[in-house]
C-alpha cells in the first residue's frame, strides 16, 4: 500500500482534454472550435503590436529580477483600477477600491473565494445555469456550496431574465452570486442595461454579494462600453467584486496576468480588506510574477500604446463579429436555415444551439471541435475554415 494508493483517476478536464484530442486527430481538415483563445484571421494566435513594443521597451531597460509587493506592482494595480471603474471614479478618489495584481483572472476568481470564504463562512455560491466550466469547481474547492440561478432560455434562444431575477429575490442575505459582467460564457447573451438594472435592484435589496467576472472587457461593445456593468454596481452597491483578466483582451493568455478589485465601505475598512488579502496571497504563492503585469502597466500608461491596443482590440472585435455573419451565412448556403439569433450574441463564444450528439458527431465524422454543451469559438473562425465548419454543421443537422 502506498500513500497515494487509493487515489483515485480524475476526469480529463472538459476543455484541455479536447484540446488533446485534437492534437492527436489526422484529418487534415480538421478544426479546433473549442478552447477559449482568439486567433488572427491566418488562424494563428497573435502577438499584438503594443504588446511587442512593450517588451522591446523592456529589453532596451533591463532591471533586475527582485520580488514584487505582495499584491504587485503598484502602477499596474493603479491602472487596472482606472480601466475597471473608470479614471474619475468616486470610489478611487475615496479610496475605497483595493486592487491586487492576480494570475490571471482564475487567479483573481480564486482570490476573491478566499477572502469571501473567511468573510463569510456560512455563505452559498450562485453560479449562472450553465456557467464556465471552472466557477463551480473553482468555488467548490474553495469551500463554498455551489448553485445555480437561470440564465440561458434555450426556447428563446437568450437570457431569461425573470428566471433570474425570481432566483437572485430567492437568495438568502450573504449569498454571493458570480456575474459574467460581459460576453457571457458560454452562451454569447449578455444582459441589456435594463436587465442589469433590474439584477441590482436584487443585490441591494437581498444584501447579496456580487463578484463580477469581467475575462473579456472590450469583446462586447468597447472598453468603455463594457465597463459599464462595473460602473452601475459602483453607484449603487456598496460592497462587491471583480475578477479582471488580460488574457483574451491582451493576447497574453501565458503570463497569467489579471487583477482582483474589491470595493468596499471607506478607506479604512479597505486598508483592513486589503491586509487580509495580502495573506491569502502571502500563503498561496507569496507574490505573482513581474513580467506580464509589466506590459500591461507599460502599455496602459503610455498614450501611444494604449491606442494602439484599442485599436487592437476593436479589430479583434470586428473580427469576431464578421465571422458570426459568414457562419449565419455559410449555415444558410449549406441549407440551414434561422440560426439570425448568433449574430445577437457576443464575444468569443456561440452557443451553437447543437445537441451533445451532434457536437459528438462534428468531432467525430468532420473532426471539427466545440464543447458538448454546443459552445463553438466564433474567434477560431476564419477564411479557410468557415465553410468547411458550416457544412459540417449543416451535415450533423440533417
Ligand atoms: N472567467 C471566465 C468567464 C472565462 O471565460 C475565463 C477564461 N476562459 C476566465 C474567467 C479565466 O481567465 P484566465 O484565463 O485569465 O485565467
Amino acid at each position: 500500500m502506498s500513500l497515494f494508493s487509493g487515489v483515485e483517476q480524475a476526469p480529463p478536464d472538459a476543455i484541455l482534454g479536447l484540446t488533446e484530442q485534437f492534437k492527436a486527430d489526422t484529418n487534415p481538415r480538421k478544426v479546433n472550435l473549442g478552447v477559449g483563445v482568439y486567433q488572427d484571421a491566418n488562424g494563428k494566435l497573435p502577438l499584438l503590436r503594443c504588446v511587442e513594443a512593450a517588451e522591446q521597451r523592456m529589453v532596451a531597460t533591463p532591471t533586475a529580477k527582485g520580488y514584487q509587493a505582495i499584491d504587485g506592482l503598484p502602477t499596474y494595480d493603479t491602472e487596472v483600477k482606472e480601466l475597471v471603474f473608470g479614471a474619475g471614479s468616486p470610489l478611487l478618489a475615496a479610496g475605497r477600491v483595493i486592487t491586487a495584481q492576480a494570475l490571471g483572472g482564475t487567479g483573481a476568481l480564486k482570490l476573491g473565494a478566499d477572502l469571501l470564504r473567511q468573510v463569510s463562512p456560512e455563505a452559498k455560491v450562485l453560479i449562472s445555469n450553465p456557467s464556465w466550466e471552472n466557477h463551480q469547481a473553482l468555488f467548490t474547492r474553495a469551500g463554498f456550496t455551489v448553485e445555480k440561478y437561470r440564465y440561458y432560455d434555450a426556447q428563446t434562444k437568450g437570457v431569461d431574465v425573470d428566471g433570474m431575477i425570481a432566483d437572485l429575490r430567492a437568495a438568502a442575505p450573504g449569498t454571493i452570486v458570480v456575474l459574467h459582467a460581459c460576453c457571457h460564457n458560454p452562451t454569447g447573451y449578455d444582459l441589456a442595461p435594463a436587465d442589469w438594472q433590474r439584477v441590482i435592484d436584487a443585490v441591494v435589496d437581498g444584501h447579496l454579494t456580487a463578484f463580477l467576472d469581467m475575462a473579456y472587457q472590450g469583446f462586447a461593445q468597447g472598453i468603455e462600453e463594457d465597463g459599464a456593468v462595473v460602473r452601475a454596481f459602483a453607484e449603487r452597491v456598496g460592497s462587491f467584486l471583480v475578477s479582471t483578466s488580460f488574457s483574451k483582451s491582451f493576447s497574453l493568455y501565458g503570463e497569467r496576468v489579471g487583477a482582483l478589485s474589491v470595493v468596499c465601505a471607506d478607506a479604512a475598512e479597505a486598508a483592513r480588506v486589503l491586509s487580509q488579502l495580502k495573506i491569502v496571497i502571502r500563503t498561496n504563492y507569496s507574490n505573482p510574477p513581474t513580467h506580464g503585469a509589466a506590459i500591461v502597466e507599460t502599455v496602459l500608461g503610455d498614450p501611444e500604446l494604449r491606442a494602439q491596443w484599442v485599436e487592437e482590440l476593436g479589430q479583434m472585435r470586428d473580427r469576431i463579429k464578421q465571422m458570426r455573419t459568414a457562419l449565419v451565412e455559410g449555415l444558410v448556403a449549406a441549407g440551414v436555415q434561422g440560426r439570425e439569433y448568433i449574430t445577437d450574441q457576443v464575444g468569443m463564444f456561440s452557443f451553437s444551439g447543437l445537441t451533445k450528439e451532434q457536437m459528438q458527431r462534428l468531432r467525430s465524422e468532420y473532426a471539427v471541435y466545440g464543447t458538448d454543451t454546443g459552445r463553438i469559438c466564433v474567434a477560431a473562425l476564419n477564411e479557410g475554415n468557415i465553410a468547411y465548419v458550416s457544412e459540417s454543421i449543416a451535415a450533423v443537422l440533417k
